[in-house]
């Protein structure tokens, strides 16, 4: 299995580009549309499609690249952040290059309350 692909775009980002933060194997770039104030993706050189796929990483390879999330909202200032992984199209995922999305700078766009905390204050 290559761990790169010609036609992929993040494979060339990663390959090539501005980045916010880079490591060995990795790359965090500004999101191009961003959903937030703090809108960064984390890229890992080595392709993958989604994140369904993350068991091809070495365990080492994963590891590093967990940290280089927490490493990358670190070095922009975050603090409190959202990290997420849009897995699949009905997901939403639209760029079949595994990514996490960092999200931070601003409020939630959802009110800060645990979903079983909410639906038990419902039943009372
Ligand atoms: P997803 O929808 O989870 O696959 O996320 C893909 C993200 O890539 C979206 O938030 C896009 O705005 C972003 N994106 C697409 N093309 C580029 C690009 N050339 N540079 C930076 N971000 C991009
Ligand atoms: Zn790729």
């Amino acid at each position: 299995m290559p761990t790169r692909r010609d036609d992929c775009l993040f494979c060339s980002i990663a390959r090539q580009g501005a980045y916010v933060h880079q490591a060995k194997g990795f790359v965090a770039i500004n999101d191009i549309n961003p959903q937030a104030p703090v809108h960064i993706l984390v890229l890992p050189e080595h392709h993958v499609d989604t994140f369904r796929d993350v068991a091809e990483f070495e365990a080492k390879e994963t590891k590093r690249m967990l940290e280089f999330v927490a490493e990358t909202a670190a070095k922009v200032g975050l603090t409190d952040y959202r990290v997420v992984v849009n897995v699949g199209a009905t997901a939403g995922q639209t760029v079949f290059h595994l990514h996490w999305h960092i999200l931070g700078g601003g409020p939630a766009s959802r009110e800060d309350v645990p979903a079983a905390v909410a639906i038990a204050e419902a039943n009372e």
